[in-house]
């Protein structure tokens, strides 16, 4: 069995190139992966499956990725616009897939997709942030959201499920929410008090996610926390709410972290793909 699979998720190999897939949404044949950093054509800080387009990475090396995961998957046409930490979610179909093909370099900022129609796939770029995949199993549409604090802040993925429910018909009850790796508890620190009340004035709750270090100063956040208590409140069922157990920072040794580049005095960055397509 390999590194990452447990309970909720499936660890794959094939060649150098290594993924993990969510076994919930696998059961409903929904396509998806997030990738680890291996089995790319990328070099140096973008060793080697790297999907982030606006770094120093060639282009032509990143598009070779895209090709690499696409084949490897078996992903008809990937689709991406440009991640700005923003609450945009668009509807992905077959009008607009070819305006957001992944090698078209899209400069519209989006955030979130969500598909109903078969064969497109969409992909988010995360390197800390936490991919979130939401699958509504009566309706059969699914929602791919990037959502960095700014997006956990923003709530960006209570933006996709009420676009689920109102253009989809969808209701929470039957809506599954996978939550990939990202940086947790342990490594998502600050000292910084003005970084602290972002959250403080949205989720009035900080006994649950903020605590102290012994210098009384360094404090941690549990983004998984709020997600968890965010999608509970519209409606998402706690047995529906899945979360892959790996802090990115702690294993930046298998998957990128943003806080990893920095704190090693990097400049630039490379991201994983989490890409979802229904069948
Ligand atoms: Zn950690």
């Amino acid at each position: 069995m390999n590194k990452y699979e447990d309970d909720e998720l499936l660890h794959l190999k094939n060649g150098d190139l290594e993924y993990i897939q969510f076994k919930i949404l696998n059961k409903y044949n929904v396509k998806n992966c997030i990738t680890l950093r291996y089995g790319g054509v990328s070099k140096g800080d973008y060793d080697s499956l790297n999907f982030r387009t606006l770094g120093n990475d060639s282009i032509e090396n990143v598009l070779k990725n895209v090709e690499i995961i696409k084949n490897a998957v078996g992903f008809h046409q990937i689709c991406k616009g440009m991640q700005d930490h923003t609450d945009n979610v668009i509807i992905l179909d077959n009008c607009n897939k070819d305006e957001y093909k992944f090698e078209n370099l899209n400069t519209t900022l989006v955030d979130g997709y969500i598909i109903k129609d078969k064969n497109i796939a969409s992909l988010v770029t995360v390197a800390d942030c936490n991919p979130i995949i939401i699958y509504d199993t009566k309706n059969n549409v699914v929602a791919n959201v990037h959502a960095g604090w700014k997006g956990v802040i923003n709530k960006i993925y209570i933006n996709a499920i009420n676009i689920m429910m109102n253009k989809f018909n969808s209701d929470a009850r039957d809506l599954i929410v996978c939550i990939g790796p990202s940086i947790r508890k342990c490594c998502f620190t600050s000292k910084e008090k003005s970084f602290k009340d972002k959250f403080t004035t949205e989720f009035d709750y900080s006994d649950k996610y903020l605590t102290y270090e012994d210098d009384k100063e360094t404090f941690h956040i549990d983004l998984i926390t709020i997600l968890q208590k965010e999608l509970k409140k519209v409606g998402i069922l706690k047995e529906n709410i899945h979360v892959a157990n790996i802090c990115t920072r702690c294993n930046s040794n298998d998957f990128f972290s943003y806080r990893k580049a920095t704190q090693s005095g990097k400049k630039d960055y490379a991201t994983m793909a989490c890409i979802v397509e229904l069948d």
